[in-house]
């Protein structure tokens, strides 16, 4: 196992509360961390597994009520340059409803390396609570999340899913019925569209594309899912590793559709 990077910053997954619902990379690199800058809603059970690292509440509502998202991005960016591996822990999953597309942008503005560590986000843990299916194929093939919150003076966000980030799972190998599905619901040809094969797994693949050549390209082996959406703009293609796979297509004929 290796500790975590000096000079990293790691954006990181605390899961809705129960440390039992870390990842295990997450317990590691919070023990490893020289600094851990959290949010509001992390309790102090997760705090804990902070063993050596300095730790800092750059929550808006209790921890520093003035701070800026810009100052949040100084500090992360500040304490990687001196070398610390710096690990910026969110409740939930970290790209659900967090900042950390801005979080991402800074530090790829400093060229400052990041990963991201993925966490349960608080729809899973609410639909384990309640011991109920998000999707059940008599009564839900899709799942929203939506945020009630605004910026002051904003309109709201439009309740269409035009603005959504879509995922669909199972997309299958022939990808012509949902690009027509999406173009008939009038999402944008130049919406950004991404399948990425085996995610989290060595032979991780990604082919990205737009709305317009969806059909025309052939995702990587299976499992495979599709990402749609505006947030997922051409940004950070430079971050996403592409690996050469073999024969991965025979091993894993997970995704049968
Ligand atoms: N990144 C987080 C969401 C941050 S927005 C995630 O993926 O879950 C903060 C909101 O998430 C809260 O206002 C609340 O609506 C929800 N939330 C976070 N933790 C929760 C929990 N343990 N139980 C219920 N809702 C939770």
């Amino acid at each position: 196992m290796t500790a975590a990077e000096g000079g990293t910053v790691y954006l990181v997954g605390a899961g809705p509360g129960d440390p039992e619902l870390l990842t295990l990379k997450a317990a590691r690199l919070l023990a490893a961390a020289d600094v851990v800058l959290h949010d509001d809603l992390v309790p102090a059970a997760v705090l804990a597994l902070a063993e050596r690292g300095l730790t800092i509440n750059v929550g808006k509502r209790c921890g520093r009520k003035n701070i800026t998202q810009e100052q949040i991005h100084a500090m992360m960016i500040d304490h990687a340059r001196r070398g610390m591996a710096v690990v910026r822990l969110k409740s939930g999953d970290p790209l659900v409803f967090g900042r950390a597309g801005e979080e991402m942008d800074a530090l790829r503005a400093a060229s400052v390396p990041f990963e991201v560590v993925p966490g349960i986000t608080a729809a899973f843990a609410a639909a384990a609570a309640l011991r109920k299916p998000l999707t059940d194929r008599r009564s839900a093939s899709s799942i929203s999340f939506s945020s009630g919150h605004h910026k002051p003076g904003s309109e709201l966000e439009p309740a269409s899913l035009l603005a959504a980030t879509r995922v669909v799972y199972m997309p299958g190998r022939d990808l012509r019925g949902i690009a027509e599905q999406l173009r008939s619901e009038g999402l944008a040809a130049d919406l950004p569209c991404v399948v990425v094969s085996r995610a989290a797994q060595p032979d991780q693949h990604v082919v990205r594309t737009t709305l317009k050549e969806l059909d025309r390209i052939t995702p990587g082996p299976a499992p495979a899912i599709l990402l749609a959406g505006a947030a997922l703009g051409a940004a950070d293609a430079e971050t996403v590793e592409e690996f050469v796979f073999a024969e991965a297509e025979e091993r894993l004929p997970l995704d049968a559709r």
